[in-house]
């Protein structure tokens, strides 16, 4: 006997229907919303090298953050995206790179305690297998507390007992320098006190890199000045894979690639993060190089794309190689 598809159709309704009738299913998935990001941990490989993204949470950018920013082209430039108006969410990313003989955290979120938009570092560290203690280094785009304070606890302790802390020497030196915190208006001095707070609690294990040279094993140094005069992206190579991780060259996707002139309000130099920007974007796109950001769509990593005088990010297609 075979079961044609109309008598299959069929029997499968009467079977539904029945079984709607007489029963009274309660729905199992009453859980509350849990009102913050899920854990967010996603690998890939660089050659024969591991890089995991991880998700710290998210910051809300208002328009007025954004020096140059025209608003209806701002309001062109969210409906192309299909984004609402209003502030803009910017993810807060870093990445772990194993070396294979070494773990190196690239930059470390902000602190726990934050609220429940950020702070989840540790969590997406965890998820992707990695306790504090294994870390051995943590290396530092910019001493910007999205970027370091992730390094301490919420009591303000170093939070990975055996990492050394890497630095630019320039970011180092500005942060540290008292004029410039008298100088800095009162809303940005928390700036400077965080990025002491934390070069102190690993004082006895804290480097200084410059210039475009290693920084750990195959990890490479490239100073991005503007956003802070010691920023800096790393470049990881491996096996002929090459990845840019660029700190915070953008704060925005859906503007800064097509306006790369506008800058963010926390930049120490806008017109210099301008031109920085503006020469990176030219430098990976003609050289075709995947990269990854800090504040790019989660998990950050893709290519630029150059339209004439204007930018495009393209996301990375998922890829993991065994
Ligand atoms: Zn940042």
């Amino acid at each position: 006997m075979t079961l044609s598809r109309r008598h299959f159709l069929a029997s499968a309704g009467l079977a539904g229907g029945v079984f709607l009738a007489g029963a009274s299913v309660p729905a199992l998935a009453r859980a509350p919303l849990a009102s913050a990001p899920t854990v967010g941990a996603l690998r890939r490989k660089v050659g024969s090298i591991e890089v995991t993204a991880l998700l710290d949470g998210y910051i809300d950018l208002k328009s007025e953050l954004f020096i140059g920013l025209v608003d209806a082209e701002a309001g062109r430039l969210a409906e192309a995206s299909f984004g609402k108006p209003g502030p803009r969410r910017t993810p807060v990313n870093a990445y772990l790179v194993n070396l294979g003989d070494r773990l190196v955290l690239i930059d470390a979120g902000v602190s726990d305690g934050r609220g429940p938009a950020l702070g989840h570092l540790p969590a997406a560290l965890q998820a992707a297998g990695v306790a504090p203690d294994q870390v051995d280094t943590l290396l530092i785009t910019h001493m910007h507390p999205d970027h370091i304070n992730g390094v301490l606890t919420s009591a303000g302790e170093a939070l990975f007992p055996h990492a050394e802390l890497v630095v630019t020497a320039t970011d180092y030196a500005f942060w540290h320098d008292d004029a410039n915190m008298n100088q800095a208006p009162d809303e940005a001095k928390p700036f400077f006190t965080g990025a002491r707070r934390a070069a102190a609690a690993y004082a006895d294990r804290l480097r200084q890199v410059d210039g475009e040279r290693e920084a750990v094993g195959s990890i490479r140094t490239v100073p991005l000045p503007g956003h802070t005069p010691g920023h800096a992206g790393f470049i990881v190579e491996s096996d002929g894979d090459t990845l840019f991780i660029w700190g915070d060259v953008v704060h925005m996707a859906t503007y800064q690639f097509a306006r790369p002139d506008w800058s963010i309000a926390f930049d120490v130099d806008s017109k210099l993060a301008a031109e920085t920007r503006k020469r990176t974007f030219d430098r990976v796109a003609a050289d075709r190089m995947l990269i990854a950001g800090m504040h790019l769509p989660f998990p950050g990593f893709g290519h630029v794309a150059r339209d004439g005088q204007t930018y495009r990010f393209v996301p990375a297609e998922w890829a993991y190689e065994l």
